[in-house]
């Protein structure tokens, strides 16, 4: 693969991504995928894929995890409905992720990624050891099958998701970085982020966002790539200093806009492209 090549954040069945056509059309080379619904997680459905990903020469980089029950309607509802961190669903989840897991192999991946949920901030409490527990047995059972885990980011501080990582002692586990989430969630200024947690960074997300008058308490806006505060030159340099040459995986969730959603991808696909060459040569 040649050193940053554009990605988008894709969809099938589930999950908020564009469609597999939608990357061809725009000549993306390679995508995420948000894995699909249960009953399309078969050997026969994945051959169908491969065979539709060849067809179409694009590399699958990423399956991401997703679960029902999730909703991102405000911070206080993520904080109790996302990921392996609320303990009600915690178990099911983390076997549900393992079936993804064997699904990412099956379309011969090697990296898994999932919003952990709001890890607790106490490190001596029983919460925390719960939920370093399921992460580790995460990344064992991912270990199995030849993968990494990467943690999406925007629910921590890049300082206490860096602590947490050390904390789950385990080697395959990584960060996928959205600079946009930090800005969203109003957990920290993205690009000093992006510098603490750099030895960590193995995929990325290319979004952006406008900071909330109340950060952390109310969401920011996700806006087009570009034109939020993210700052896409200065993330891109600082993506070259700490040595990450993987995907650019630009994802735009506004699927009620498929048309839209098209047109801003483009523009997302120029910008990196532009800045690409004038980073990279
Ligand atoms: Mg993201």
């Amino acid at each position: 693969m040649a050193d940053w090549p554009i990605g988008v954040f894709t969809s099938i069945d589930a999950g908020l991504g564009v469609h597999l056509e939608v990357a061809h059309e725009l000549g993306i080379p390679t995508i995420q995928l948000h894995a699909p619904q249960r009953s399309t997680r078969t050997p026969e459905k994945a051959d169908e894929f491969l065979a539709r990903l060849d067809e179409l020469g694009i590399e699958l980089t990423a399956v991401f995890g997703g679960f029902e029950g999730e909703s991102y309607a405000d911070i206080p509802t993520v904080a109790k409905t996302v990921g392996l961190v609320p303990p009600e669903t915690r178990e099911e989840r983390l076997q549900e992720m393992c079936q993804i897991s064997d699904f990412a192999r099956l379309l011969g991946c090697d990296v898994v990624a999932l919003h952990l949920g709001f890890v607790p901030h106490d490190r001596t409490s029983g919460e925390y050891r719960h939920v370093i527990a399921v992460t580790q047995r995460l990344c064992d059972h991912a270990s199995i099958n030849d993968q990494a885990v990467h943690l999406e980011t925007g629910q921590e501080t890049a300082d206490a998701l860096l602590q947490f990582i050390q904390d789950v002692e385990r080697g395959n586990l990584f960060i996928n970085f959205d600079p946009a989430n930090m800005i969203l969630y109003g957990t920290g200024e993205p690009i000093e982020a992006l510098k603490k947690v750099g030895a960590y960074v193995r995929s990325v997300h290319c979004k952006d966002a406008k900071w909330s008058d109340q950060p952390g308490v109310t969401w920011g806006q996700e806006v087009p790539l570009g034109e939020g505060d993210v700052d896409i030159e200065a993330y891109l340099s600082t993506l070259k200093e700490i040595g990450y040459r993987g995907p650019l995986t630009i994802e735009r969730e506004i699927p009620q806009e498929p048309e839209r959603q098209k047109v801003e991808i483009a523009h997302a696909v120029n910008l990196l492209t532009q800045l690409r060459e004038k980073l990279l040569g």
